[in-house]
């Protein structure tokens, strides 16, 4: 697929141009509902799994920096960090839908 904002070649199931970030997928037309479900899919994903990480580091950081009085081994922090990857994953596919709810 050209991206229509900078010509640049993607590949037909891209989602978002890979030089300028257009998203291909709003400008293409004739795609059918399906597909354009299954990109919302892949964004929501995309964001889940972003959120996941964030939600991890920081959970992670918090707990082992941030409340280091608390004097919690690895495991603890391991798991509340786990805790805050899940979170953060549902989180970041809240906001993914909120996102492309009207798309
Ligand atoms: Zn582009």
């Amino acid at each position: 697929m050209i991206c229509p904002t900078c010509t640049a070649q993607n590949t037909a199931t891209t989602v978002h141009c890979m030089q300028c970030g257009t998203t291909l997928i709003h400008e293409a037309g004739g795609h059918s509902d399906n597909y354009k479900k299954a990109a919302n899919d892949l964004n929501n994903k995309m964001y889940g799994g972003y959120g996941s990480i964030l939600g991890f580091c920081l959970v992670g950081f918090v707990l082992k920096f941030v409340l280091a009085d608390l004097y919690l081994d690895d495991h603890q922090i391991y798991g509340g960090a786990l805790g805050g990857a899940f979170a953060g994953g549902i989180i970041g596919r809240i906001i993914a839908r909120t996102k492309w709810r009207d798309s």
